[in-house]
């Protein structure tokens, strides 16, 4: 039987053929028709579920209850908007009606500034559809048909398949709007011209390359990396072919179709991999480091059947005021939980407390509840909204709180249907495996019970990501579907400093692991009962292993105990959060104070507050900013409120002993200088001695100017989570390009050579209290450019110190001077490990 597909919008229908934009109008993506909008309203062309929305949100993908795929691409080159102008009003997943709105735009906004607005309706799987009457060249209303489609065989596009791949190639996606509609088409024409079976995975997920859909709903961005595997050796001429379309999409202007003729620019592959197919060992599964470790153990999965709710309410009075208790039994038991919990567990309850009261959120429920749903129901589909929201924003540190939403979502249900959440019987030991995690699963999981968790889904920056962090749990994450086939109980090797899980561990495999834990654990014992001593190299120079502190005692304290010889940077930053007020002088003395008499006379740096940006503080408005990370951040914010800067530098003053003073963001010597005449005038009013002062390079210009600045200042300490994020121009934070912010780059190592350099001209001193610190490839690099403080969490001081003691200084320089040449991060890695300085 024919499917109706409806037009999305009002306005003049026409030929494919007659858009002006070769990929659709040869119908590369498939047979369809297209539409020139009037309205603004796309409505859904047909029932069916919505299975891909455009991370720019301007196309949006369904597949009809008869299996046709349905691709409504709002405009020609709209991805270029990036999603300005576009709202989506549904979901990935969701079901949907013909005639529902599935998104709004902003006609006049997207007219400006797309090629075109035409908008083409297309059967993404024109193999098994045909179009058998299409309604073009006349105006139509939105929901007149606008085609129909006849299923024409049953061939499939196949899915993703199962045998184990024999030959692959990964390679990085150059063009700056990575794999959507159009790019898509492109290899799935080149792909269904070729005999062998094919699969592309990308960011944990597979996708048969002959399908367009498929391709674009694995989300692959510019700069992302992906896998093309083939099935039988012959496939690797198809692969070939494969990775020459993605490559070549790079040179494609964005609005010409891909060049028939091979590129002649050189190919772009993984950092991880260069230029080789991606070797992953049988039976294991690759997944995203979410916290390192290692661990071997018993599958234990955590399965939770869904909570079912009516839609029908008892009345909105009833349902209103049940919702309204059930929102108070959750507050009040996070609340509790949050009273006694460590730092970042603290900041994730907090985070869940605003948002169970957030007011678009509780309104949302309440409006539902009022025109007749349940409370349960209202409370479902306000979360979904707002994850739908979360997701069109196409950011994915934000899709990454989803897991946030369904925490609430969960405990308001439970509570609102009685169901006892039962706390998950894990035996000790065991590896937990489940689709994904939310941060109250884990912590309501006796988590001394867990050797490592493996998730399906999920990313490393997620808070769930975090807590594991904190827990010392190691942790991968977009593991795959392939999960699905471990039993409850299988033995697993889960190496997450490799990025592997072994599912499939055979007899050698285990006996290796076992061995690996063992030597671990008794390497740990050594090393803590060491940590106390100095540090000097294996070759005599002394190098100094202080801690990072975030401020509370307990960290402190742990400090000391691990060996700490001093703070190499107290983050101030703990003490101005989650307040209405800024803290004063005395409040900050007395918190100050505490930490310098934890740390019993040892040297104490602490850095003046690095706020502002998108770390916003209520009390401090900061000007509306499109580039946090490149506005008023560090020292700028200080210098631009300096009334801030001169209580934090009284309070500092007054703690005995003299601590020394870091200052963050740095770019230039004018900024050191006018902390240093702030901090004279203060230290002559108050009549005590002025405290060393050190300046944080973390910025290229600060590296590049380190001689000018090391005359202003007593020592100088790298942050080089910072220098990687600016010199490399990478978003720390930004979970796709996680595996390439990478320190050990020889752009950043240049950096440090340059500061080591300039502090030298004035013999300075020079930190890194940066993550690189305790990352054993950077380590003897650090100390071979010239480093000779780290400064590193607590609980990495043994180990750091124990591994010092191995290297020797000669070597360390030497390998520093050719880890300076190389091309990139991942050749210094394998440099710093051919070496085995260690
Ligand atoms: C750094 O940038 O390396 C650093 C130590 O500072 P923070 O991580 O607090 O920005
Ligand atoms: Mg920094």
């Amino acid at each position: 039987m024919a499917q109706q597909i409806r037009t999305p919008f009002s306005g003049w229908s026409t030929p494919l053929a007659e858009i002006p934009d070769e990929v659709f109008a040869r119908a590369m993506l498939g047979e369809g028709a297209a539409i020139d909008p009037t309205s603004n309203e796309l409505r859904a062309p047909c029932d069916g579920e919505v299975t891909s929305i455009a991370a720019a949100s301007h196309a949006i993908a369904l597949r009809a209850p008869g299996g046709a795929e349905i691709l409504v691409h709002v405009g020609i080159d709209t991805v270029a908007l990036g999603g300005a102008g576009f709202e989506v009003l549904t979901r990935k997943g969701k079901r949907v009606h013909a005639g529902d709105v599935l998104l709004r735009f902003d006609l006049d906004r997207v007219a400006r500034r797309a090629r075109s607005l035409v908008t083409p309706v297309i059967v993404t799987n024109s193999d098994r559809f045909r179009i058998v009457r299409a309604a073009v060249g006349r105006e139509l209303a939105a929901g007149d048909v606008l085609f129909e489609v006849e299923e024409q065989s049953a061939a499939v596009a196949g899915e993703s398949a199962d045998a184990a791949p024999v030959v692959s190639e990964a390679l990085v996606v150059a063009h700056a709007h990575g794999i959507h509609a159009r790019p898509a088409g492109l290899i799935a024409r080149v792909a269904k011209s070729l005999p062998w079976k094919m699969e592309v995975r990308a960011r944990g997920r597979r996708a048969n390359p002959q399908s367009a859909v498929a391709l674009m709903s694995l989300g692959v961005r510019g700069g992302d990396e992906l896998v093309i595997v083939g099935f039988e050796a012959g496939a690797a001429a198809g692969i070939a072919e494969i990775a020459r379309v993605v490559r070549e999409l790079d040179a494609q202007p964005a609005h010409a179709p891909a060049s028939p003729h091979p590129s002649n620019s050189p190919p772009r592959h993984s950092l991880s991999a260069p230029n080789a197919p991606v070797a992953v060992p049988a039976g294991c599964v690759r997944g995203v480091i979410a916290n390192r470790g290692f661990a071997l153990g018993k599958a234990a999965w955590l399965d939770e059947a869904d909570i079912e709710v009516p839609e029908a309410g008892s009345g909105a009075a009833t349902e209103a005021a049940a919702f309204g208790r059930a929102q108070s039994v959750v507050r009040d038991r996070i609340a509790t939980r949050a009273g006694g919990a460590a730092p970042d567990l603290h900041g994730i309850l907090r985070a869940h407390l605003e948002l169970l009261d957030d007011p678009q959120l509780v309104e949302s429920a309440l409006e539902a509840i009022r025109v007749g749903k349940s409370a349960g129901f209202a409370w479902r589909a306000a979360i979904a909204a707002s994850v739908a929201e979360l997701n069109a924003t196409g950011d994915p540190r934000l899709m990454e709180r989803a897991m946030d939403f369904a925490d609430l979502e969960r405990q308001v249900l439970a509570e609102l249907t009685g169901t006892r959440e039962r706390r998950p019987d894990i035996a000790a030991g065991s590896i937990l495996v489940a689709r994904d995690l939310t941060p109250s699963q884990l912590v309501d999981i006796d988590a001394s019970r867990l050797a490592g968790i493996a998730l399906m889904a999920g990313g490393p920056t997620s808070h769930v990501a975090i807590l594991a962090g904190t827990l010392g749990i190691p942790m991968l994450v977009s593991l795959g579907p392939s999960l699905r086939e471990i039993r409850d109980g299988a033995e697993l090797v889960l190496d997450a400093d490799a990025g592997l899980l072994n599912a499939q561990p055979d007899a050698a495999a285990l006996a290796a692991a076992r061995a690996r834990l063992e030597s671990v654990r008794a390497r740990a014992a050594r090393e803590r009962a060491a940590a106390a001593d100095l540090c000097h190299l294996a070759s005599g120079e002394r190098i100094e292993v202080f801690a990072n502190l975030a401020g509370t005692e307990a960290d402190a304290r742990r400090a000391v105990e691990q060996g700490a010889e001093g703070c190499g940077l107290l983050r101030t930053e703990f003490l101005f959060l989650e307040r209405t007020t800024a803290p004063d002088e005395i409040e900050q003395r007395t918190r100050y104070q505490q930490v310098a008499d934890l740390m019993g006379g040892r040297p104490l740096v602490i850095r003046t507050l690095d706020i502002g940006g998108d770390k916003p503080i209520p009390y401090l408005p900061l000007p509306a900013e499109e580039n946090p990370a490149l506005g008023l951040r560090g020292i700028r914010t200080s210098l631009w409120r300096p009334e801030l800067l001169d209580v934090q530098l009284r309070a500092l003053l007054g703690v005995e002993p003299a601590v020394r003073i870091l200052v963050p963001m740095i770019t230039e010597y004018g900024e050191i200088e006018l902390v240093r005449q702030r901090l004279h005038a203060l230290a002559a009013e108050l009549g005590v001695p002025v405290p060393q002062l050190g300046a944080m390079i973390e910025t290229p210009a600060a590296a590049m100017l380190a001689d000018q600045i090391a005359k202003g200042v007593d020592f100088l300490s790298i942050g080089t989570n910072d220098l990687a994020q600016y010199g490399l121009a990478m978003d720390r934070g930004h979970a796709e390009l996680a595996a390439r912010i990478d320190g050990v780059h020889p752009a950043v190592l240049r950096l440090v050579e340059a500061t080591t350099r300039g502090a030298a001209v004035h013999s300075r001193p020079v930190a890194v209290c940066g993550g690189l610190a305790s990352d054993p490839d950077a380590v003897p690099l650090l100390l071979g450019l010239g480093v000779t403080e780290l400064s590193v969490v607590p609980g990495q001081i043994a180990r750091l110190k124990a591994y010092l003691r191995t290297l020797t200084l000669d070597d360390c320089c030497r390998l520093a001077e050719r880890a300076l040449q190389m091309d990139n991060a991942a050749e210094v890695r394998r440099l710093a490990r051919e070496l085995e300085v260690r």
